[in-house]
């Protein structure tokens, strides 16, 4: 029987990783129709890393798209990576697999390969705007709900444009994206979108911080690093004792140098950094402030990828 080729996103999944892996495994079975660059001889499946959080449920029901399968262990299978090439966001056993390509639009991370596969990272806001260029060098037709899936995307990792990550392109691939979706008005719907993200209520101190979390590796040190993105902070003021102390918790049990969460206010545009570490000298190396208590508010800073992460990692490296 040919093998299946599984397309996944990065561990604790938002929009972009769960709806590029829908839209790549769609343009990968399209592309080998038409005899494409990449000869996979069985279907390409999209699946995911754990549950979609309530931003991501939306799309797929706003559009009509069934939730992926989960799938945590890559061993002995065919994948294709969207969203990330960093080991520590992807599945287990990566190294037991066989990786065919990856569509990214993060820094490279230390995933290699024995051969060479079709791999195809911009410097843009999100792993969808990249694909919409592949549908476009492909000659391959975007049906609605997959133009939607990659609009949604773009707004969410985005951050509705206002992300430092936002690039032309991504502005005018999501100008494009809607027309076929059928949206009329883009800046409504992703704020539809970022309103079911602010919805924290019911949700354990343990489950925010995770939601959207990634680690790190930095100067050799465990760094985590969430994000939790809300319409206003103020509705999330009496949690953050209870989230401070059970950031302390985690970075006990998973012997991390440092754990950051990222309340990012996206009206106000900017960010109250919680930070729990080893090293808090690292906040001032990084971002010029010292910490107040438990946290430091960074103003203007709603990127973890680009804003974020990589002062953070030279100042690791200076501790
Ligand atoms: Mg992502
Ligand atoms: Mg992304
Ligand atoms: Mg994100």
């Amino acid at each position: 029987m040919a093998e299946k080729v599984y397309v996944v996103g990065h561990k604790n999944p938002d929009t972009d990783s769960v709806c590029s892996a829908i839209v790549f495994a769609y343009l990968l079975n399209q592309w080998k129709e038409k005899g494409g660059l990449i000869k996979i001889d069985g279907e390409a499946v999209p699946v995911i890393q754990g549950e979609p959080n309530p931003e991501t449920k939306f799309v797929l029901e706003t559009f009509g798209v069934s939730t992926p399968e989960i799938m945590t262990d890559a061993e002995g299978k065919k994948i294709a990576l969207v969203d990330h090439s960093e080991k520590t966001q992807a599945p287990d056993n990566l190294d037991k697999a066989e990786i065919i390509a990856i569509v990214d639009h993060h820094k490279i991370g230390d995933v290699t390969t024995p051969n060479p596969i079709l791999f195809v990272n911009f410097p843009v806001g999100c792993t969808a705007t990249v694909l919409k260029k592949l549908f476009d060098w492909t000659g391959i037709e975007i049906p609605k709900e997959m133009a939607g899936l990659m609009l949604a995307s773009i707004l969410s990792d985005t951050v509705i444009f206002k992300s430092a990550t936002t690039t032309d392109m991504d502005k005018a691939v999501a100008e494009e994206l809607a027309k076929i979706a059928g949206i009329e008005d883009i800046i409504k719907f992703g704020i539809d979108l970022k309103a079911k993200l602010s919805a924290v209520e019911g949700m354990s101190a343990r489950d925010i911080i995770t939601r959207d979390f990634k680690d790190f590796d930095m100067a050799g040190k465990k760094v985590g690093i969430g994000q939790i993105e809300l319409v206003d902070l103020g509705l999330i003021k009496d949690r953050v004792d209870e989230i401070y102390e059970e950031m302390k918790k985690m970075k006990e049990e998973g012997g991390y140098a440092g754990v950051f969460l990222m309340l990012t206010d996206i009206m106000k545009e900017g960010t109250e950094l919680l930070v729990i570490t080893d090293y808090p000298q690292v906040v001032e190396i990084a971002f010029g402030k010292k910490l107040e208590g438990k946290s430091v508010w960074l103003d203007g800073v709603m990127s973890r990828k680009k804003q974020v992460v990589p002062p953070l990692q030279k100042a690791f490296e200076q501790v």
